[in-house]
């Protein structure tokens, strides 16, 4: 196969590891800097151009999209999918995990657990915001945050009302969700390729943190599932419509929960963790999927 993996920078961990794997494996692997691919999208023939040059005809793509290139990245992606490419993670199904609100809209039509979750617009409906999840200590996330920036644990109703006010003075976007305590800053990070769990690790928060990011100092290791476990984390990559992504869960008294699903999850974390090739696991799955005009929508979305 000719692969692409739209990434901006070929040297990070999991760039540099799907091309070694891919590689490994018998097939031609490019990294095109996603940001540097400009397009006619009106021609009868679609196609992506990329330093002065038409690219190839690729079997598929591999977005590694962060969440600051979202915008653009998926329209990319979705010239791609006009063109007949497989895209191992459409770019529909891309955006729809890049919104927070949405996510979780749609995981929770879909019955998968997860932790009571309030969003308002206004701060005069903050106290009703704070009862309606269940009561203080709540936690508050700015939309747009990542690892783990924009987290905040309010203990009292009387400082969740203040630090709800203070970021909708922002113009933040933000959502207040029940603090689940017995998850002891650990969350459990599933990575799911074709609707199945292949790799799992447990994050542990540093010494008195309640975020498990391991940006945030966190740690990992290997972790045993659960039947519940791995149904709900497959369960929410299809309500996403994600191939292949990674879903975190927290462990409740009430079972799983999702918190968020990532379509572009990191690999460093979880083959260290794991001892696995994640990334030869992605090619295995291409290797059986990537078929031209296989990709859902084929850029309609
Ligand atoms: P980010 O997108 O910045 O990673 P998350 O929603 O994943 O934001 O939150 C960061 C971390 O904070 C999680 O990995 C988890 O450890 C902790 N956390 C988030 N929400 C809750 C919650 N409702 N209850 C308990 N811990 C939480
Ligand atoms: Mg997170």
């Amino acid at each position: 196969m000719k692969v692409a993996i739209l990434s901006r920078n070929k040297n990070l961990y999991s760039t540099r590891r799907l091309k070694e794997a891919g590689e490994a494996m018998g097939h031609e692997v490019d990294v095109i800097d996603t940001l540097h691919c400009y397009m006619d999208i009106t021609s009868s023939k679609s196609t992506v151009r990329y330093h002065g040059k038409e690219l190839p005809m690729y079997d598929a793509i591999i977005p590694r999209i962060g969440a600051s290139v979202t915008f653009y990245g998926t329209a990319v992606a979705r010239q791609f999918e006009m063109m007949g490419t497989f895209n191992i993670n459409e770019s529909v199904a891309i955006s729809r995990s890049r919104d927070k609100l949405r996510s979780l809209q749609l995981l929770s039509r879909k019955g998968i657990g997860l932790p009571r979750t309030g969003f308002a617009n206004k701060p005069d409906n903050a106290k009703d915001l704070i009862k309606n999840v269940g009561g203080a200590p709540v936690v508050i996330k700015l939309l747009e945050g990542t690892q783990g920036i924009g987290v905040v644990l309010a203990d009292t109703a009387k400082a969740a009302e203040a630090i709800i006010e203070a970021f909708m003075g922002l113009k933040a976007n933000i959502l207040v969700q029940e603090f689940v305590k017995e998850a002891g800053g650990a969350d459990i990070r599933c990575l799911v390729i074709g609707g199945k769990v292949v790799a799992a690790m447990k994050r542990q928060g540093a010494e008195g943190e309640f975020r498990s990011n391991l940006h945030r100092g966190g740690t990992a290791e290997v972790v045993k599932l659960s039947k519940a476990e791995r149904e709900t984390a497959v369960n929410a990559a299809k309500a996403m419509g994600l191939n292949m992504c990674g879903v975190d869960l927290l462990r409740s008294q009430n079972g799983p929960m999702v918190m968020e699903v990532n379509s572009s999850p990191g690999l460093e974390g979880i083959e260290n963790a794991t001892g696995k090739n994640v990334a030869g696991m992605i090619f295995e799955f291409l290797e059986k999927n990537a078929k031209p005009n296989n990709t859902r929508t084929r850029g309609k979305g």
